[in-house]
């Protein structure tokens, strides 16, 4: 049996599978327990569990936790902690790294960005077919580059990073900076000319980390998924029809950019890990 966990910023999700497929699902808040001690509670209700494959919203290298802005960490050398205590493979990368993997097998396509929006801004990158990963694990972290001064810090320890601007955490805490009722989503945001300010500051954002992507990886396909694209589905459009006064325009020719047809495009990467090496 193998145990696929999709370890985000709001919520741990895990899949135990079999030969024959999908047998259960598990759900737990990320902020309420540590990722190891969740899983080895599953574990005890499992013992038939051999392998892990972890698909994790922060960065890792060679098995490691190096840091998560957004999940509370109990066990940073992971893999090395299940494979003496339990004799358990562990297979753990990164969530956008998962979720292009998953995306690039499916489009049957070798130069693929993966862009989410979700609680944080994450890209994943495949380029001639080779998941780029950087000298330390955290490459292509898109949403930490510098962009512009906010009010608040960055998870990452900045307050520059474009993700506290283009992200669902960032329009959570630019509602309770400017004291806005939290249960305004982006729509809202945009369709009240008091708060158009802060929908407009997201989508100038957003295309810059976009155009960024398209500029520095030059894909033949953006994929975009995560919570506030499939909640905002209009986001697409809006992105297809601005990109070129952003991005480079010879590294824009051909690009196709689209929302993402998989269901849980990182829990499906995380899946093939334990096939990749
Ligand atoms: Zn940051």
């Amino acid at each position: 049996m193998t145990l696929v966990v999709d370890a985000g910023g709001t919520h741990l999700r895990a899949e135990i599978h079999s030969k024959n497929g999908l047998q259960e699902k598990l759900n737990e808040k990320s902020s309420t327990v540590g990722l190891a001690s969740w899983m080895e509670t599953i574990i005890k209700d499992h013992s038939d569990i051999k392998t892990i494959c972890i698909s994790y919203a922060g960065q890792v290298k060679d098995g490691v936790i190096i840091s998560a802005p957004n999940i509370k960490v109990d066990v940073h050398e992971i893999k090395e902690y299940f494979k003496d205590k339990y004799e358990i493979s562990l297979f753990i990368e990164n969530d956008l790294n998962c979720a292009v993997i998953a995306e690039s097998t499916y489009l049957k396509e070798e130069d693929v960005c993966a862009i989410y929006i979700g609680t944080g801004l994450g890209l994943g990158v495949v380029s001639s077919g080779n998941l780029i990963t950087g000298f330390s694990g955290v490459a292509t972290e898109i949403g930490h580059i510098a962009y512009k001064e906010a009010p608040f810090v960055c998870g990452c320890g900045k307050s520059n990073c474009i993700e506290l601007f283009a992200s669902g955490s960032a329009l959570d805490r630019w509602k309770k900076h400017k004291k806005i009722d939290p249960k305004l989503n982006l729509q809202d945001l945009k369709d009240t000319p008091e708060f158009s300010e802060i929908y407009k500051e997201f989508e100038l954002a957003l295309l810059y980390s976009v155009s960024t992507a398209i500029t520095l990886f030059n894909p033949k396909v953006v994929v975009l998924g995560g919570g506030i694209i499939e909640s905002n589905p209009q986001l697409e459009s809006i992105i297809a029809s601005k990109i070129e006064e952003f991005a480079m325009p010879v590294a824009l020719r051909g690009v196709k950019i689209i929302k993402t047809k998989l269901n849980n495009a990182p829990i499906i990467g995380a899946l093939m890990l334990k096939d990749l090496r």
